[in-house]
């Protein structure tokens, strides 16, 4: 029996929930200003690197760049510009042995960074996730009126579903209004009132109707439905984004039989973990806040499968901006996964060949089977290549 560990190191991962990276050298302040959710230090000193993200990439990324580990971020940033940007976003997608990535195209950090790019530097197969409020300002700019204006949108999602590569749509109300939603789908006069309020000042949706509706008309088509809760960055009321206040909406959907997918979640990943046990429909991930734990990534994996079901439990990184990300996330999800299961067997709570079988759900399986994605191991680049986390 391979141990855990090992098995695990060699699992391709399908990262269901990512952004692109930068394609400039970043000096100290650039590499500060995307290392964590903060815009970067504040005025009054110390810096984000002294963090337990901070601490993880020193860890874990100076030996992908041929460097000691904690190797003094100003040495790792030097060697980081030598090697040039193209080089330092293979090595770090590379090594992070994915075997798909699903990108959301809805927030990039430069034009370039589009999922072509993102599955080229991983040597994966590459996905898109069309965000459905950005998808309704782009209607909204343009010439139409209000009563026009839900069937305009319903046909640009139809297209965009049409898409080679587009497997979900998702949803970022966490952001704008919060997750306090009623759980019905909207009257089309609600919409058309709350369309002229949009068209009225073209800019962000932001009102409680029309992301209900985008929801509603996202599963409309089919497609899975991603959406944002708890951690992110200060755009957002972080106490407005507990996935349990989608509790009545989670029940409004759940007719439509699309799955719902819970992203981040923390801190309340717990609640999400209950979402996902109660709902047949909803799915959860802790992507983002996994690799920003750094070394408490296995206390957090665990809380979400205190109830969670194993086949209700997916990989992300919601990397951004730096390639570090996608690669500390795949480093310390697998260690996290690999030392939960293998204390579980330890303590004769779960057989090994059980625990291999689980890990291969939450490593790619189910994400395959939520988006309909191809089965198995997809890319020869990617898979063979075991991971290094120890
Ligand atoms: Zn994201």
């Amino acid at each position: 029996m391979e141990p855990l560990p090992e098995l695990i190191a060699a699992m391709a991962l399908v990262d269901h929930h990512c952004h692109g990276v930068v394609g400039g050298v970043l000096d100290r302040a650039g590499f500060e200003a995307l290392l964590t959710e903060a815009a970067g230090p504040g005025r009054l000193g110390g810096s984000l690197v002294d963090s337990a993200i901070g601490l993880a990439v020193r860890r874990w990324c100076p030996p992908v760049l041929d460097l000691p580990p904690h190797t003094p971020i100003d040495a790792y940033l030097a060697r980081r510009a030598e090697l040039g940007v193209a080089e330092v976003s293979r090595r770090f997608l590379r090594g992070a042995g994915l075997a798909a990535v699903l990108v959301d195209t809805g927030y990039a950090p430069e034009p370039d960074a589009t999922p072509a790019a993102l599955g080229e530097a991983a040597g994966a197969p590459s996905y898109e996730v069309v965000r459905l409020e950005t998808l309704a300002e782009q209607v909204a700019h343009e010439d139409g009126s209000a009563s026009d204006f839900a069937g305009a949108v319903q046909e640009r999602l139809a297209e965009a579903a049409k898409r080679p590569g587009v497997v979900a749509v998702k949803s970022i109300a966490a952001y704008r209004v919060g997750l306090d939603l009623a759980g019905e789908r909207p009257g089309s006069a609600e919409v058309v009132a709350a369309a002229g309020r949009l068209l009225a000042a073209p800019g962000r949706v932001a009102d409680q109707v029309l992301h209900r509706w985008l929801m509603f008309a996202g599963a409309d088509l089919g497609l899975p439905l991603q959406i944002h809760c708890g951690y992110g960055d200060r755009d957002l009321d972080l106490h407005r984004c507990d996935p349990l206040l989608l509790t009545g909406l989670l029940r409004g959907l759940e007719p439509t039989g699309v799955p719902v997918v819970l992203l981040h979640n923390y801190p309340y990943h717990r609640h999400a973990g209950y979402l996902a046990q109660v709902f047949g429909n909803v799915f959860v991930d802790i992507g983002l806040a996994l690799h920003h734990v750094g070394e408490r990534a296995g206390v957090l994996l665990a809380e979400v499968l205190e109830l969670a079901p194993f086949g209700k439990v997916l990989y992300s990184s919601d990397g951004y901006g730096l390639p570090e990300h996608h690669h500390l996330a795949s480093v310390l999800f697998r260690r996290a996964l690999s030392g939960l299961l293998a204390d579980a067997v330890a303590a004769d709570a779960c057989a090994h060949r059980d625990a291999a079988r689980l890990a291969g759900l939450i490593c790619g399986d189910n994400a395959r089977r939520v988006y309909g994605l191809p089965a198995g191991p997809e890319s020869p680049d990617a898979k063979p290549r075991s991971v290094n986390c120890r």
